[in-house]
């Protein structure tokens, strides 16, 4: 959705040039039409075969993207009350909600219930206990499925990893049916389904095909043993291309390929995706503020910062920079740096880029997941504008922080 229409970069039929020029930058900028198309694409692959697709709402958890989501008929894939709260804010069905993570507090597991979630994947045997409890209290019956750590390597980031039995995530396969078999003596629980995510970013499938293997034995044998299991979490994290030409699984096959598998399986399949669905949906709009020269080092500061988006700093990620109106002059090797204080604010470190000048501006690619969502107030700088395409329009749907928000709740 985004491309070059002679030198100007477009999403949509939307010139980005217009949007920073009336926006400001730094702004983050999404397509409405990619978003859709990813959800969708998951959607349709999966044919005939019950389904639901989570859309995993820590990737991007602008309520505009949840609210074109739930429009489309998503489900979400929640992590905190927060979550949750922006879900229904945005006009999500709380009853297609799942609520995944390790910690999730008392007043977290209230709230699901009051809402009337779709299930909690629970993570810990004290997890259940407490659910169950709470449960009793509002007189409610609680769905679950235990997240099991099936002990595969996603081969991606280690701090995006999940599934292996050093994380901290989930519960050991092995010892899974021996906790659906507790859990079957708490009168609020029942055991809904079975639930897996082994990681982000995961660039060849092969894992997680692994995993499904092994979790779809054990619904079987939780089935066989007089469980109620209705649901496979798959979970989420194919990855999407940071590179040009680098190669993913793609949704399409991805799912054709799970389907296959699971067409006999005679549950209802779930999935979570997040980067796969927004992230190549985004833009990173900055201004270039100066060149210079260290020694024979080449900057190119930018008005966005490693507050804005952390992702190369934090995980070494690579985001293509490339500029809002293209020039004819050689390009550059240069580090583009933002104005934080520290050396580890950088977007790109001796990147072959455009030969870009001051007052330009620059796009960094794929930046729709983990982007404006990691953003913080670091540095005491507002956080972006959030601006959405949809075909020759774009709207604001989140505003830039001023001044005084950024002192709002405080005092001297
Ligand atoms: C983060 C997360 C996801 C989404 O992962 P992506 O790589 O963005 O698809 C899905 N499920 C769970 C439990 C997660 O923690």
């Amino acid at each position: 959705m985004f491309s070059y229409s002679n030198q100007d970069l477009y999403c949509e039929q939307v010139a980005l040039a217009d949007v920073a020029a009336q926006a400001g930058t730094p702004a983050y900028v999404y397509s409405s039409r990619s978003i859709l198309d990813n959800y969708r694409a998951y959607d349709q692959a999966f044919g005939e075969l019950p389904h639901q697709v989570c859309y995993a709402v820590k990737a991007n958890s602008s309520l505009a993207v949840l609210g074109l989501l739930a429009k489309a008929g998503a489900g979400f894939d929640i992590v905190s009350g927060g979550e949750l709260f922006r879900v229904i804010e945005a006009g999500g069905d709380p009853a297609k909600v799942v609520f995944s993570g390790v910690g999730k507090t008392p007043g977290e597991v209230e709230y699901a219930l009051e809402r009337g979630i779709q299930s909690f994947h629970c993570e810990s045997e004290a997890e259940l206990a407490l659910i169950d409890a709470k449960a009793a209290r509002r007189g409610v019956k609680a769905a679950f499925a235990v997240r099991v750590n099936p002990d595969v390597d996603a081969a991606t980031h280690p701090y995006i990893s999940t599934g292996l039995s050093q994380h901290k995530f989930g519960i050991a396969i092995a010892e899974a049916p021996a906790v659906y078999e507790r859990a079957h003596s708490f009168q609020n629980l029942v055991a809904s389904g079975v639930s897996c995510h082994i990681g982000s970013q995961i660039l060849d499938a092969t894992p997680i095909l692994e995993a499904v293997d092994k979790v779809l034995a054990l619904a079987n044998a939780l089935r066989a043993q007089g469980h109620p299991i209705r649901h496979l979490d798959l979970g989420g994290g194919l990855g999407v291309a940071y590179r040009p030409g680098e190669k993913t699984p793609g949704i399409r096959s991805f799912v054709e390929t799970v389907q296959g598998r699971l067409r006999e399986a005679g549950l209802t399949v779930l999935v979570e995706p997040g980067r796969s669905i927004v992230g190549a949906a985004g833009m990173l709009l900055t201004r270039v503020l100066y060149r210079k020269k260290n020694g024979d080092r080449e900057f190119v500061i930018v008005d966005a910062a490693m507050n804005d988006l952390i992702r190369p700093s934090l995980y070494r990620a690579h985001h293509e920079i490339i500029p809002v109106r293209r020039n004819s002059l050689p390009p550059i090797v240069a580090d583009v740096v933002g104005p934080v204080c520290e050396t580890g604010d950088f977007l790109a470190r001796e990147r072959h880029m455009a030969n870009v000048m001051p007052g330009d501006f620059l796009a960094v690619a794929t930046a729709g997941a983990y982007g404006f969502v990691q953003s913080s107030n670091y540095n005491s700088r507002p956080r972006a504008p959030e601006i959405l395409v949809e075909a020759d329009r774009f709207r604001v749907v989140r505003q830039r922080e001023s001044y005084q928000d950024l002192v709002r709740g405080e005092s001297v």
